[in-house]
């Protein structure tokens, strides 16, 4: 039966957010492996950033501080710098690309 349509987003099946996952990861490889090709690998990252909007797939932090938030950009040494701030309780991540910085900050693990 059709007909009800509800305005929230319906979960999507296990099985197709497993597979999600796994072609996040993949393109996360992938814009590992062309990071010195800027023009690819934001491209990977921009696809893998649809996806998980799509499956409503919330990123694990390790995988959110490899890219910029902005311009997609796939973080390396030469396009980013990252630094702490013990002030902030943050990881500082400035990408000199489009200049926009990201902060992340980070919880005490408690033993
Ligand atoms: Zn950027």
């Amino acid at each position: 039966m059709s007909g009800q349509r509800s305005r929230k987003q319906v979960k999507k099946p296990d099985w197709q957010t497993g597979i999600a996952k796994e072609r996040i990861k993949t393109l996360l490889a992938q814009a590992e492996l062309n990071s010195k090709n800027p023009a690819y690998s934001r491209r990977y990252v921009e696809l893998l950033r649809k996806i998980a909007m799509r499956y409503t797939i919330r990123l694990p932090k390790s995988i959110k501080r490899r890219f910029c938030k902005n311009c997609n950009s796939f973080f390396t040494s030469e396009n980013s710098s990252v630094r702490t701030s013990p002030k902030q309780q943050a990881v500082i991540v400035t990408c000199k690309n489009c200049g926009s910085v990201q902060r992340f900050p980070y919880r005490k693990e408690k033993a």
